[in-house]
C-alpha cells in the first residue's frame, strides 16, 4: 500500500539514501559482519551524505528535518541487512539527548563532529546486576573539585568499541530515596583517564556490532560534562524513551517487509513434488497471514510517525507498537525460515540471520515485559 505518512520530499531523499546504502553500505556488511564491527570510514562517508543527525538543529551541522528523514535512514539500513552500523542508535537514539539537555558549549563541542560522523556516540545505562532495573544502577560519580569520579562497570553497550563519547547513567546521590532521584547522565569521552573498554561480547544475532563492556575506574569526567541537571537524569531518560522505541518498531517492520520479500521469491522458485512450493496451501496461508499482519503493523506504526512528528505523547502506543513488531519479526522470521527448509539453516542464506537478529528485537530498549507494564499502567491496571 502507498504510505501516506511520506511525501514528495521524503521519496527523494529515500532514493539518494538507498543510493548511498547500495554503494556504500550493502557491500560491506559481509565483512563487518565477519569482523564484528563496522567502520569509521563509512561513518564519515553517510556523515558527508548528509544521512547522520537529519533531524539535528541546521547551525550545528543538521538538516533539521522532522523524523520520517532518520526513519528513512534507519528502514534502508534495515533493508540491506546492515545491523552492524546502528545509525538509529547514533542519530535518534543519543544525538537527541545532547540536542535537548546538552549546554550550548557541549552542543559546540560534540554535535557537528557527530553529525560529521567523526564523533561515534553510545549509551551506559545497562550494568551486570541492573536492566530493566534502571533506578538499581551501582555506578556511582561522585564529585571531586572541578570532576565526577565515575566507577562502576556497564555491559551490553553498543558502539562500544567503536564510540567515541557516552552518555553514562551514573548515581551521583547514591544515597537519594527514591534511588532514582539520584540519577544523573554525564558525557563521557573513550579517552578520560579510567574509561576501560572490556570484551566484545559474542553474540547469537547482530554479530557486527561491536555489543561490550565498558568499565569505569575512578575515571575522571570534568563536572562541565555533567548533562543537564543534576539528580534528573531518570526522568530526561524517561522522556527520550518514546523515540527510542519507535526506532525499534519502524527498523522492525522494515527487517519483516525484507524477510517477507525473500521468501516469497524463495518460494516461487523452489520446487517440490513437481511444483514450486508456493503451490502448497500451506505456504500460501501462511504468507497471507504474515503479509496481513505486516501491512496492519506499518499502518500503526506510519500513524505512530506521524504522531511523534506532531510532538504528540504516544508513549502507550508506541510500546505497544515495540513489542508487537518485534513479536511479529519473530514469529515471522521463524516461520520464513521453516519455508526455506534446510536451507534457511545455513548461515548463507540470510532468512538465518534474520532469525537471530529478530531475537534481540523483544529484549532491548526495554523488554516486550516492560512494554505490556507500561500499557498495563496507562489502562489504570496498576
Ligand atoms: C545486542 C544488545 C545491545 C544492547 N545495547 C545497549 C546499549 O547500547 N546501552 C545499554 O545501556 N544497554 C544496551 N543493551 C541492554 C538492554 O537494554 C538490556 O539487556 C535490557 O534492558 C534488559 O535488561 P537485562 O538484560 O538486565 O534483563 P533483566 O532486566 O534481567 O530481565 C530478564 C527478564 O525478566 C523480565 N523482567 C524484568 N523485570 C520485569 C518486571 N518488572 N515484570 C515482568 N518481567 C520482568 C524481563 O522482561 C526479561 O524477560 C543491549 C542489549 C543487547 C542484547
Amino acid at each position: 500500500m502507498r504510505r501516506d505518512v511520506f511525501g514528495e520530499e521524503h521519496s527523494l531523499f529515500r532514493d539518494q539514501c538507498r543510493r548511498f546504502v547500495e554503494k556504500e553500505v550493502e557491500p560491506r556488511v559481509a565483512e563487518w559482519n565477519a569482523r564484528g564491527s563496522s567502520d569509521r570510514e563509512t561513518w564519515r562517508k553517510a556523515g558527508e551524505a548528509g544521512l547522520l543527525g537529519a533531524c539535528a538543529p541546521e547551525e550545528y551541522g543538521g538538516a533539521g528535518a522532522d523524523f520520517r528523514y532518520d526513519a528513512i535512514v534507519m528502514e534502508e539500513w534495515a533493508r540491506v541487512r546492515a545491523h552492524a552500523m546502528m545509525v538509529s542508535l547514533h542519530s535518534d537514539i543519543c544525538m537527541p539527548y545532547l540536542v535537548a539537555y546538552g549546554s550550548e558549549e557541549q552542543k559546540r563541542r560534540w554535535l557537528p563532529g557527530a553529525i560529521r560522523g567523526d564523533v561515534l556516540l553510545g549509551i551506559c545505562m545497562t550494568e551486570p546486576a541492573a536492566g530493566s532495573d534502571l533506578a538499581g544502577i551501582q555506578t556511582r560519580a561522585i564529585r571531586r573539585g572541578d570532576d565526577f569520579v565515575l566507577s562502576g562497570s556497564k555491559t551490553f553497550i553498543s558502539n562500544g568499541q567503536i564510540g567515541d563519547l557516552f552518555i553514562v547513567v551514573a548515581k551521583t546521590d547514591p544515597g537519594a530515596d527514591p534511588p532514582h532521584r539520584g540519577i544523573s547522565l554525564l558525557l563521557v569521552e573513550a579517552t578520560s583517564p579510567g574509561f576501560v573498554r572490556g570484551r566484545k561480547l559474542d553474540k547469537i544475532g547482530l554479530v557486527g556490532q561491536d555489543t561490550s563492556e565498558i568499565f569505569f575506574e575512578d575515571c575522571r569526567v570534568p563536572a562541565e560534562n555533567l548533562l543537564g541537571q543534576e539528580g534528573r537524569g531518570f526522568y530526561l531518560l524517561m522522556e527520550k524513551l518514546q523515540q527510542e522505541r519507535l526506532c525499534i518498531a519502524v527498523a522492525s517492520m522494515a527487517s519483516c517487509r525484507r524477510a517477507l520479500e525473500d521468501t516469497l521469491a524463495y518460494v516461487k522458485e523452489r520446487r517440490a513434488f513437481g511444483q514450486p512450493i508456493a503451490r502448497f496451501q500451506n505456504t500460501q496461508f501462511k504468507l497471507a497471514e504474515f503479509a496481513t499482519e505486516v501491512e496492519i503493523g506499518q499502518a500503526f506504526v506510519d500513524q505512530l510517525l506521524a504522531a511523534h512528528v506532531r510532538g504528540d505523547d504516544a508513549v502507550a502506543e508506541v510500546s505497544m507498537a515495540k513489542w508487537w513488531t518485534t513479536d511479529l519479526q519473530k514469529r515471522l522470521t521463524s516461520a520464513c525460515l521453516q519455508l526455506f527448509g534446510g536451507q534457511g539453516f545455513m548461515r548463507e542464506t540470510p532468512i538465518s540471520t534474520d532469525y537471530c537478529d529478530a531475537a534481540v528485537q523483544s529484549i532491548y530498549a526495554g523488554t516486550n515485559e516492560i512494554m505490556k507494564l507500561i500499557i498495563a499502567r496507562k489502562l489504570g491496571l496498576g
